[in-house]
């Protein structure tokens, strides 16, 4: 790394908690686009940040190329029934967010919901299982093509903040693993407060800077990849941003699903493309599907999540759920 270290010595205010208390550098990290970067860390909260902060020009130019994490392992086989089959898996596991979600929210079905980044639409898939009038949005426009053209989903591909400003009726706003990638989140806190009915939730996940991984692997964790990632929350900073900007903690920590991190092998889409490609007939390739999802769930996942249950470790991302305040608090 040859570049300018970035000066830091002045970076005092902590973006999550908004305390003073100093956040000094807790080593630099190269970026994916080839700049270094420090990551700063809150004497308080213990939240974690990268700096210099991008641009947003410098944003979308770095999404305009990069194929991030995020697109990785998604399969795209042609038609409709091979996509939602070869990713039940993922579609299975909105159910069951959205349903803790309901459940925990007292509010069901004819409710207006709406993801922000959606990609391909899986959550968007599984808020219409649920009942709900579901939408996504998303700046990627292939992954948007794909979930209105072949999947028949109500997704556009616009700015997150533009969109949002335009509404002020929905009931449901999801952001699962998004906030760590927004240069301003406190602004897209208040926009999605703003696009909110008076008692609308807001509910996603993100990385979890607290947790057992994220002290565990220090700056090697894999969340840490600067600039797609530029917010590293920890449980108390995550807290203070919503509770600053109006919401009400409704539930905020690890569940069951976001104890261990996501382990991706793959094997979907290998089985998927030798079952398009005749090599694996359609109730063979189910079966083994099936037991990939089965295998991890209980074999892999489940012990991993229980041992970070029983030691109250903070598992690999935060889940919350808030819910909009009537009147803002001053
Ligand atoms: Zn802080």
């Amino acid at each position: 790394m040859d570049s300018v270290p970035v000066k830091t010595e002045n970076v005092t205010l902590c973006l999550a908690c908004q305390s003073g208390a100093g956040c000094p550098s807790v080593g630099e990290i190269a970026g994916q686009d080839g700049r270094v970067y420090e990551l700063l860390k809150c004497f308080l909260c213990g939240s974690g940040f990268v700096y210099p902060r991008p641009s947003s020009k410098e944003l979308s130019a770095f999404y305009a190329e990069y194929f991030g994490l995020c697109k990785t392992n998604i399969v795209d086989l042609g038609d409709r029934e091979s996509i939602i089959r070869s990713n039940q898996a993922v579609i299975e596991d909105g159910v069951e967010f959205l349903s803790i979600i309901l459940n925990k929210t007292g509010r069901k079905k004819n409710y207006k919901y709406l993801d922000v980044g959606c990609g391909h639409g899986f959550s968007v898939v599984a808020g219409n299982s649920l009942g709900l009038i579901s939408s996504g949005i998303d700046l990627d426009e292939s992954s948007v093509a794909l979930g209105v053209e072949t999947l028949g989903l109500n997704l556009t591909c616009e700015d997150f903040q533009s969109a949002l400003d335009a509404k002020s009726d929905l009931q449901l706003v999801t952001m699962w693993q998004v906030l760590e990638h927004i240069e301003d989140f406190e602004d897209g806190i208040k926009s999605v407060r703003s696009a909110l009915d008076s008692d609308g939730v807001f509910a996603g996940t993100v990385p979890n800077y607290s947790g057992i991984y994220a002290r565990m692997r220090g700056l090697k964790w894999y969340m840490i990849c600067p600039p797609e990632h530029l917010n590293f929350f920890s449980e108390k900073g995550l807290r203070a941003c919503f509770e600053r900007n109006g919401f009400e903690v409704v539930f905020l920590g690890t569940t069951l699903k976001t104890a261990a991190p996501l382990i991706q092998w793959g094997l979907r889409s290998k089985i998927e493309s030798l079952r398009v490609r005749g090599h694996l007939g359609d109730s063979m390739a189910g079966f083994i599907r099936r037991m990939i999802t089965l295998g991890k769930r209980y074999l892999v996942y489940l012990p991993l999540n229980a041992l970070i249950y029983l030691f109250n470790l903070g598992g690999n991302s935060t889940f919350f759920i808030v819910r909009k305040k009537s009147s803002k608090e001053s």
